[in-house]
């Protein structure tokens, strides 16, 4: 029986022990919340499906079914009507950035927009929220894309009015698809000196090596080509406190769109530590962030050694692990390998760290009861760090008992290495969506052998004995974790090919897909006894989906949405309402 292993059964006990104790003691707790009516899978093992859950605050009451459930109700209960939808614990991202996703939020996505109006409503939708003299700022937009062009148009682009008109006091720049233009309001040219140069009529906006649109009147229509471009952008702010804030905002809002409850935040600075520490004080932590410590900062490792790790009794924001980057991404050629690139025959890809600091931070961290959680992408990286992470357990054997190291990534693994990781308890966090968006070029990288053997082992890892922490290193991926559950179980791209899926017998079952968002993802985190499961005593935060992703067929499963987000026995997010 592996630790993990071990350590299930122990707080599957415990939990039977505190239920039993619940209800003999205090037949007459009343819920806050009931929810009923749909199908709700606890990921506990000791009933897998359930019919009704009550809430008491933040806390799972009762899980079972509707009769015993409705003992709990009185005037007060809130109740909540599934209508036949399907509620899982609440999903856990288990590697991201979550100030990334709040930049990439910050800035609009309009990829996808096919309509001049569609960018003019995003842009007002961002009006709403955003204080007066703030940057909107979005990328993405290409006229080409446009189901029709608007009424007016010069030099075949629009012109800034319609966007003037819903934003009058924020000014607004939104790159072009192509990155070699951008779109600015009325605003934003005041900001940058032009409209009074069109009033005086004196002046062109020559600018050398770039053009400035302007209309038969010589007026500037809200286009910059090229170095034109700098005109404006050099009057947007880089990163301040504020936008931080509004980073930070808009992060909590994607993940309660997205079904996310909490995030391993992958690596933070003391500067975003303290940010995270303001934004919990004002009550808008509105997601429970289990942060790590960026690792090449020593001083910071430091400082936090000797303060200890971070547990708080509301479980919004933990500190106790420790993030390190140890080789580079499998696209550029920076993940470190044992052998040479298939594609690069005399390159091996290289470690980004001293190998030397991972053994040195795996003993302090064990020391002072830190988590230790490395990137490795390459079969190199995996073995090296699993390596020093073996020096460090064997140097400080009084210490392992419950380290739980990670790997974070760990795609590509030596077949002689998938063991290791259940023999030191060293759990893989890896992000099931990198293999659809990956795998179709990884095999130039790596060349058949390797790929079959060793490349995204989800199954091999599992059989092995140990969890898999799944996500999607949002901003990297989009933090949806419906096209995370999809790759783990379909192993396809996320246009679903190739028929059958790549390496298909390394895939996750959907039960196993579900405890990598869920139970597995906690206990990546030290805490499967406070969430992971929906369990009598565990913090009351559930996903509901349209529809039910566990028995969906597979071809339906990318369509699958996030209906509601309850965090805390609180409904943080509904699409009904
Ligand atoms: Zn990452």
């Amino acid at each position: 029986m592996t630790l993990y292993n071990s350590i299930r059964t122990l707080s599957i006990l415990l939990l039977v022990l505190i239920f039993n104790s619940s209800c003999s003691d205090s037949p007459n707790e009343s819920a806050t919340m009931l929810i009923y009516g749909g199908t709700i899978y606890t990921v506990d093992s000791t009933k897998t499906k359930v019919e009704a859950v009550a809430v008491k605050n933040d806390r799972i009451l009762y899980a079972g079914n509707l009769a015993e459930a409705e003992k709990f109700k009185t005037d007060q209960t809130e109740l909540l009507d599934l209508k036949g939808k399907t509620m899982t614990p609440g999903f856990i991202e288990g590697h991201g950035h979550f100030m990334g996703l709040g930049y990439s939020e910050l800035n609009l996505d309009l990829m996808n927009t096919t309509s001049y109006q569609a960018i003019v409503d995003a842009v007002a939708e961002r009006v709403k929220t955003a204080k007066p003299g703030e940057w909107i700022t979005g990328r993405g937009w290409h006229q080409s894309k446009w189901d029709s062009m608007p009424a007016e148009i010069v030099h075949g682009f629009q012109t800034h009015h319609l966007l003037s008109e819903v934003s009058p006091d924020n000014p607004v720049y939104l790159g072009h698809a192509s990155g070699h233009a951008g779109f600015a309001n009325a605003k934003a040219m005041e900001i940058a000196g032009l409209t009074e140069m069109a009033l005086d009529g004196s002046k062109t906006y020559e600018v050398e090596g770039g053009e400035v649109l302007v209309d038969a009147l010589g007026r500037p229509t809200g286009i910059f080509n090229e170095r034109a471009q700098t005109l404006i952008t050099q009057h947007i702010p880089e990163k301040t406190p504020e936008t931080d804030r509004k980073a930070f905002e808009l992060a909590v809002e994607a993940c309660h769109k997205n079904g996310i409850t909490s995030f391993h935040d992958a690596g933070i600075p003391k500067e975003t530590i303290a940010l995270y520490e303001q934004m919990k004080a004002e009550g808008k932590m509105g997601v429970r962030i289990y942060a790590m410590l960026t690792g090449w900062d020593e001083d910071l490792l430091n400082q936090w050694y000797k303060k200890g790790i971070m547990v708080d009794d509301d479980h919004l924001f933990t500190i106790r692990s420790i993030k390190l980057n140890c080789d580079g991404a499998l696209g550029s050629r920076g993940a470190w390998l044992l052998e040479p690139y298939t594609d690069r025959p005399d390159h091996f890809g290289h470690e980004t760290l001293p190998m030397e600091f991972v053994k040195k931070t795996a003993i302090n961290g064990l020391k002072h009861g830190f988590q230790v959680c490395s990137h490795a992408i390459g079969d190199r990286a995996n073995r090296e760090i699993l390596d020093r992470y073996e020096i460090a357990f064997n140097s400080m054997s009084n210490k392992t008992n419950n380290h739980r190291f990670r790997i974070e990534h760990a795609q590509h693994l030596h077949p002689e290495d998938i063991p290791r990781f259940a023999e030191l308890n060293v759990i893989p966090a890896m992000q099931a969506v990198h293999m659809s968006s990956d795998r179709p070029w990884a095999i130039d990288r790596l060349g058949e052998k390797r790929i079959k053997e060793g490349a995204y082992m989800w199954q091999s890892l599992l059989q092995s004995g140990v969890p898999i922490v799944n996500g999607t290193d949002v901003p990297v991926e989009p933090i949806n974790p419906v096209a995370s559950f999809y790759a783990s179980v379909s192993r396809k791209t996320l246009k679903g090919t190739p028929e059958g899926g790549y390496e298909p017998e390394q895939k996750m079952t959907r039960s196993q897909a579900l405890r990598s968002y869920t139970l597995d993802a906690a206990y990546g985190a030290f805490e499967e006894d406070i969430k992971g499961s929906i369990s009598v005593g565990k913090l009351a935060d559930f996903t509901v989906f349209d529809q039910d992703i566990i028995n969906v067929p597979e071809n339906q499963l990318l369509d699958t949405k996030v209906v509601m987000t309850i965090l805390n026995g609180e409904v943080v997010f509904n699409t009904e309402k």
